[in-house]
Formats: structure tokens, C-alpha cells, sequence
């Protein structure tokens, strides 16, 4: 189980995969990638090894120079394609490792309001309830921000919206997160290994921590939305 970010300059889909190998050791069983591509995201996802996902990019490939990815260890809902993540909607795409605890009222509290689920994941709910506070009009931070308290339980998040090329936020609250910072690109990674190849500066984040993340940099905020400042660490790469 892993997570990966670039906010970058190239084609992204190959590091992602490239990433997601070196947290292999994790453990894992089905895999994905989202990209935007004209602000237009797409997604590939396949049980089983990374191997599996490699064959449908090649037969299908993804463009677009900002995207996130996954390795899955299911919690919530069998090791199937349906339920593997990058999860989707209309407004965007997440990634998450761990599991939310209290989903199943979330999920009921949004049914309610007519919204239809695709899988069996706990993740959906997270999907589900950024874009129902999009749909009220909320921008994409602003949708974040209001999601992460109502969620319960120990885990990574990493966010993609559709038109928004310059835009990744990565929340942790109970399973490790960190931040990589390149020269015109950014990254968020379940740990320095996986950005070894693309930089050596890392910045971790504490346990309630959300960052929102472009070319530019990373503004930091803590679980009161207060901005705060992490500690950055030079880490070997190219290794
Ligand atoms: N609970 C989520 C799922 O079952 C995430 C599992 C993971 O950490 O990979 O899809």
C-alpha cells in the first residue's frame, strides 16, 4: 500500500509507475494511475502486480504532466480493478492508504441524498463527499478542508481535480506522508524511497497535516488549518 504525487513538467505516468515500484516492499494487491490531460482526467487500474498495470498503459497510455497513483492493500472490498484506487468522479480522483472508520455512516448519510456508489471501498466516501462539497460551489481546497474532519480512522490521502493543472493536496492523519520538493515540480510520496529518483529534498508531515501542492511549492497546514512550516531533509537520491 503506497501513494504517490507529481506535480510535474514531463509525462508523469512512467515516474508514477517507477515510484510505485519502489514501494512494492509494502506489499500490495492491484495498483492505478490517474492523470489530467487537458484537465481532462483518465485513469488506468489492474489487479494484481504492477506488471498488470504496465500492460494497460502500454496498450492505452496516459498522458498529462500532473497525476497520482496507488498500490493496494484492500481493507474494505475485494482486490478487484472496480475497487482498485486512483477512485474517480466528474470533479476528481484520490488515492488513500489506510482505512476511514466511520464511512459506512458517511456513505448512508450520503445515499440519502441520492448519490450512487461504484465500489465497495471506504475510499469512495471520501471521493464522494469532496464532490458533493464542490457541487455546492466550494473550490477544491475549500471542499478538502471541510472533508478532513468528518473523517475518522488512521490514513494517507492524495487529491486530483479535473481542470486544475497546477493543483495536488495530500493529507496525513495516521499513516505517513511526505512532501518532495523539485525544481519546478512537486511530489507526495508514502515515504522518501518511493521520490529518490526525482529529488533529494523531503519534507514529512505530521500526524494531521494537509499540504496543497504546485509547481511553485507547498503551503503546509496543520489540522486547525493553521500554515506551519515543516522541518525539510536532504535525502540520498538517484538511488
Ligand atoms: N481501505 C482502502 C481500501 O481498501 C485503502 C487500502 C490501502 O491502504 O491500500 O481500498
Amino acid at each position: 500500500c503506497g501513494i504517490v504525487g507529481i506535480v510535474g513538467k514531463t509525462p508523469v505516468a512512467p515516474q508514477i509507475v517507477e515510484a510505485l515500484r519502489r514501494l512494492e516492499y509494502r506489499g500490495y494487491d492491484s495498483a492505478g494511475v490517474a492523470t489530467l490531460e487537458g484537465g481532462k482526467l483518465d485513469r488506468r487500474r489492474a489487479e494484481g502486480k504492477l506488471r498488470n498495470l504496465e500492460t494497460k498503459l502500454s496498450q492505452a497510455p496516459l498522458g498529462g504532466i500532473i497525476g497520482i497513483g496507488h498500490t493496494r492493500w484492500a481493507t474494505h472490498g475485494k482486490p478487484n480493478e472496480t475497487n482498485a484506487h486512483p477512485h474517480a468522479t466528474d470533479k476528481l480522483a484520490v488515492v488513500h492508504n489506510g482505512i476511514i472508520e466511520n464511512f459506512r455512516e458517511l456513505k448512508t448519510g450520503l445515499e440519502a441524498k441520492g448519490i450512487i456508489f461504484e465500489t465497495e471501498t471506504d475510499t469512495e466516501v471520501v471521493a464522494q463527499l469532496v464532490t458533493y462539497e464542490m457541487r455546492q460551489g466550494r473550490p477544491p481546497i475549500e471542499a478538502v478542508a471541510v472533508t478532513l474532519p468528518r473523517l475518522r480512522g488512521a490514513f494517507a490521502l492524495g487529491f486530483l481535480f479535473s481542470g486544475e493543472d497546477d493543483l495536488m493536496i495530500g493529507a496525513r492523519h495516521g499513516a505517513p506522508l511526505a512532501v518532495g520538493y523539485g525544481e519546478g515540480e512537486m511530489y507526495l510520496g508514502s515515504d522518501a524511497l518511493a521520490l529518490a529518483p526525482f529529488t533529494d529534498e523531503v519534507a514529512y508531515l505530521d500526524d494531521g497535516d494537509w499540504a496543497i501542492l504546485s509547481r511553485g511549492g507547498a503551503d503546509i497546514r496543520d489540522e486547525a488549518g493553521r500554515m506551519v512550516q515543516r522541518t525539510r531533509h536532504k535525502i540520498q537520491s538517484g538511488s
